[in-house]
């Protein structure tokens, strides 16, 4: 399997990780909660694992603005 990050605010891939042979726990996922894994990871059809998380611009944005944190996808 393999992991896909995408950024959820902006939707930029951030990077594909080949998990082959790892566990969760392994990645780090082990970490968070049932739920924080329920809402941040969605498996696709093909078994593979797409993560939603937050890029570095995004990050920045929602620290400097705190109410965009509401919304879920941003208009461009
Ligand atoms: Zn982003």
């Amino acid at each position: 399997m393999a992991l896909y990050y995408h950024c959820r605010q902006c939707g930029t891939e951030m990077g594909i990780i080949s998990a082959s042979g790892k566990s969760y726990r392994d990645l780090g996922f082990g970490l968070l909660s049932q739920q924080d894994q329920e809402e941040m990871m969605n498996v696709d059809q093909a078994g593979h694992v797409h993560v939603d998380i937050l890029c570095e611009s995004c990050d920045e944005a929602t620290a400097l603005n705190p109410d965009l944190h509401e919304q879920t996808v941003w208009i461009h």
